[in-house]
């Protein structure tokens, strides 16, 4: 695996790749502190591509609060392990000067409302941070498809729209969310969790499945009201969010019609780590 700090050296490595008859780059950005979802993103992104970076920034610009910023994990040489033992061809581990030095200028990218609503509201400015890096990452990468999770289902509305601005070429490909055997969504923050909350952690999926049955069977007001009703009921559990929205521009739905497209997300507080979570509709 060749590793680049550099990202004028990781440019130069895939030009050359390309000349040398590379047709299909991907790229996986993550944070680090790597789990089963982030491997999966990457072992998708290896059967569909000849080429595959995986960039592992820990990145300022997106974090509101300065603690989550300080206590998000860093174990850099076990993320090499895995992603030595996957395969991947290239680690992007750039520093923060690298991403942010004196010749960059951060932008407004315009992203339609998105980033100011539901995980938006709760951390201004968090979204674009998340796009603005991303489109730093996309130009240097240059990739042909980026992989995202389902997981950040907000952030992946953000990064299409963000594509759509400046990286209309790039094919995004959302890979579905991977789980503890509980079925907690996974997370590099679920670390943080005792084990015994980890453990019970599972009861945001429960209720995520329980309100997608109840639908059809009580309508959506009442699947929602007995929803948030179960997850407030969770000793140590505070409730951010958990709305119905539409998977395109996540605004509310107030009924769910004969083949909509739905999306339910919430954001918990659990033993004062914060948990995301969604379920198709
Ligand atoms: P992060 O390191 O948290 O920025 O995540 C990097 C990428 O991995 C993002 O596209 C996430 O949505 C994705 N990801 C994180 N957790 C999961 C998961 N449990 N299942 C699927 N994708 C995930």
């Amino acid at each position: 695996m060749n590793v680049f700090q550099e990202a004028e050296k990781l440019s130069t490595y895939l030009r050359k790749r390309r000349e040398e008859g590379i047709h299909c780059v991907g790229f996986v950005p993550t944070m680090g502190a790597l789990h089963q979802g982030h491997l999966t993103l990457v072992k998708q992104a290896m059967e569909e591509c000849d080429l595959v970076v995986v960039s592992i920034f820990v990145n300022p610009t997106q974090f509101n609060d300065p603690s989550d910023l300080e206590k998000y994990p860093r174990p850099i040489g076990r993320d090499m392990e895995l992603l030595l033992e996957s395969g991947v061809d290239a680690l992007f581990f750039p520093q923060v000067e690298e991403m942010y030095g004196s010749n960059y200028t951060s932008t407004q990218i315009d992203l339609g409302g998105l980033d100011e609503i539901l995980e938006g509201a709760q951390r201004p400015g968090h979204f674009q941070g998340v796009a603005n890096v991303v489109r730093r990452l996309f130009d240097i990468v240059e990739a042909d498809r980026a992989y995202f999770g389902q997981k950040d289902f907000q952030q992946t509305r953000v990064i299409h729209q963000m594509k759509a601005h400046y990286h209309p070429k790039v094919e995004l490909r959302i890979v579905p969310i991977v789980r503890e055997a509980n079925g907690l969504a996974m997370s590099s923050r679920n670390e943080r969790l005792s084990s015994e909350l980890r453990d019970r952690a599972g009861f945001i999926y429960r209720c995520l499945l329980k309100l997608k049955a109840d639908i059809p069977l009580n309508g959506l007001d009442e699947a929602l009201f007995q929803a948030r009703r179960c997850l407030k009921k969770e000793e140590g559990c505070v409730l951010e969010y958990l709305d119905v929205v539409h998977q395109e521009n996540l605004q509310p739905l107030d009924q769910m019609k004969e083949g909509q497209k739905a999306v339910v997300l919430v954001a918990v507080l659990y033993g004062g780590v914060r948990l995301l979570d969604n379920l198709l509709l």
